[in-house]
């Protein structure tokens, strides 16, 4: 999966929010890639424009080589191969629907042949939810927290997709829970090959699941590399920033100054100079009129690796 220049724009009163703009990203088979950011970066937009429920004013995604689908027919086909796990499983459970329910009705809508009972068993037990029968007559309230994100997995693998979306799968979960899931799908991966986009606005968690990372700032991809690359040599002033105040890190911590991003107070040249701490401790001297005057270079798709800072060479690989 790739998006190519991708820009999603809001339409508030007073104009245009850019909350996505000219990203370039691709989702290679079989890999995690971490797409990490303060809240209102343009995370869960992105995912949404990949998913095909949200029009991109400008670019395009493409899978498979293919762009979208454009018919309701030609979505429906495309939305069974990527599944979105969504945000907050509370709030997209119904309450009212058991476990059984809950998984059926994907595989309802999309008419997948087979025996249902067996199908939605077969989808609990690779969600982990082991014996299947013990679950499913249980409504989103009677389950711990993990037990219904693992619910949401199940619907969605039931379907057997290529690719999952997972915002922000563990942000609601307590420790033991989140690496639990992380677990889940460090499993699907390996065992079903599944590729996986995970949203996360903690970059710490980019360490137990992801092969690779992108940082998104403001609407742009800012760092994207192997994750081994970018979480022990970042090179970008807010990935650096992001990872010294973990818990693990052994750099001295950063707190950004500053607002946190709002799309709708873009400023001018880079759009991370106001918070940058190479420019207010005078490591960004020699570049300091550019950050001030210039947007810095898109980062390119493919398998690429760097940042987009004034500070840093221009980005390698394709
Ligand atoms: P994230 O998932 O990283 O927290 P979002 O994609 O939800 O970020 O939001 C990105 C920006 O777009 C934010 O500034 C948010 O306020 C704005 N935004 C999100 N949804 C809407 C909407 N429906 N209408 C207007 N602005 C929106
Ligand atoms: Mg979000």
């Amino acid at each position: 999966m790739r998006s190519e220049g991708l820009t999603v724009d809001y339409r508030v009163r007073g104009g245009v929010v850019r909350a996505v703009d000219g990203v370039h990203l691709d989702l290679h088979a079989g890999e995690i890639l971490a797409l990490v950011g303060e809240s209102g970066c343009g995370k869960s937009t992105l995912a949404g424009a990949l998913l095909g429920a949200r029009q991109p004013s400008r670019g395009r995604v493409l899978f498979d080589g293919d762009p979208l689908p454009v018919s309701a027919r030609g979505l429906r086909a495309y939305r069974r191969r990527v599944q979105l796990v969504p945000q907050d499983p509370a709030g997209a459970l119904n309450p009212r629907y058991s476990v059984y329910e809950a998984v059926a009705e994907g595989l309802r809508i999309h008419r997948v042949p087979g025996d249902e009972r067996v199908l939605v068993a077969e989808a609990l037990a690779t969600a982990g939810l082991r014996p299947p029968e013990r679950f499913l007559a249980a409504l989103p309230h009677e389950l711990s927290g993990g037990q219904r994100q693992r619910v949401l997995i199940a619907a969605a693998v039931a379907l057997r997709p290529v690719v999952l979306l997972a915002d922000e799968p563990v942000a609601s979960l307590d420790a033991s829970a989140r690496g639990e899931i992380l677990g889940l799908l460090l499993r699907l991966r390996d065992h079903l090959g599944l590729a996986a986009l995970v949203i996360t606005h903690d970059l710490g968690l980019a360490w137990n699941v992801a092969d690779r990372v992108a940082v998104m700032y403001l609407g742009r991809i800012v760092e994207v590399g192997p994750a081994g690359a970018v979480l022990t040599a970042p090179r970008h002033p807010y990935t650096q920033a992001l990872l010294s105040v973990l818990p693990e890190s052994d750099r001295p911590a950063t707190v950004l100054a500053g607002e946190p991003p709002d799309p709708a107070r873009m400023p001018l040249g880079c759009r991370f100079h106001p918070r940058c701490p190479a420019l207010a401790t005078g490591r960004a001297a020699a570049v300091a009129d550019r950050c001030r005057t210039m947007d810095p270079a898109v980062l390119p798709g493919g398998r690429a690796s760097g940042a987009a800072c004034h500070l840093l060479p221009a980005p390698s690989g394709t």
